[in-house]
């Protein structure tokens, strides 16, 4: 079954950024899954997943506009310490995550005031190229519900809380 727009695929994927360090890896855990055509991943990783088949491996580098966007400078937005709740008070260069209703944001701390933070909004792989090693494990249909909620269920998608 090929790699096209309404189906659920699985992948294993090992990130190098571009000096060839390694930022993350699936492999360890469960494989990620993901909606074709919905945009639950990265343009240029979801671009390069059409047409393959549950066995192909592959390597892709996406150029930053494909990926997590351009840096921006200045893109420093103040945030009240008490949006982080209970959590213990973070520290510079600490990453954080945010729900918004544009969905799920990482920042980065740059400042801990005593009531506010001044994080930097740029994603951290802002402004990177990236190389994904991928090897796909899996394609299959996606279910109804699957398909109106817009992203994958099961192990490695979307849990409901
Ligand atoms: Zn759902």
């Amino acid at each position: 079954m090929n790699i096209e727009n309404g189906k659920v695929v699985s992948f294993h994927y090992t990130l190098f950024n571009e000096q060839g360090e390694q930022l993350e890896s699936s492999q360890g855990s469960d494989a990620m899954s993901y909606l074709h055509g919905a945009s639950n991943i990265i343009a240029g990783l979801e671009n390069a997943m059409a047409g393959r088949r549950a066995g192909d491996k592959f390597t892709v580098t996406v150029q930053p506009a494909e990926a997590y966007g351009e840096r921006k400078d200045n893109h420093i937005q103040r945030i009240p310490i008490k949006r982080l709740g209970n959590n213990p008070r973070p520290k510079p260069g600490q990453v954080l995550n945010f729900q918004t209703n544009q969905g799920p944001v990482q920042v980065t701390v740059v400042k801990v005031g005593k009531f506010n933070l001044d994080v930097d909004a740029n994603h951290p792989l802002a402004g990177q190229t990236l190389t994904f090693n991928v090897e796909v494990t899996a394609v299959r249909e996606a279910t109804e519900e699957e398909t109106s909620h817009g992203h994958a269920h099961g192990a490695g998608g979307h849990h409901h809380g």
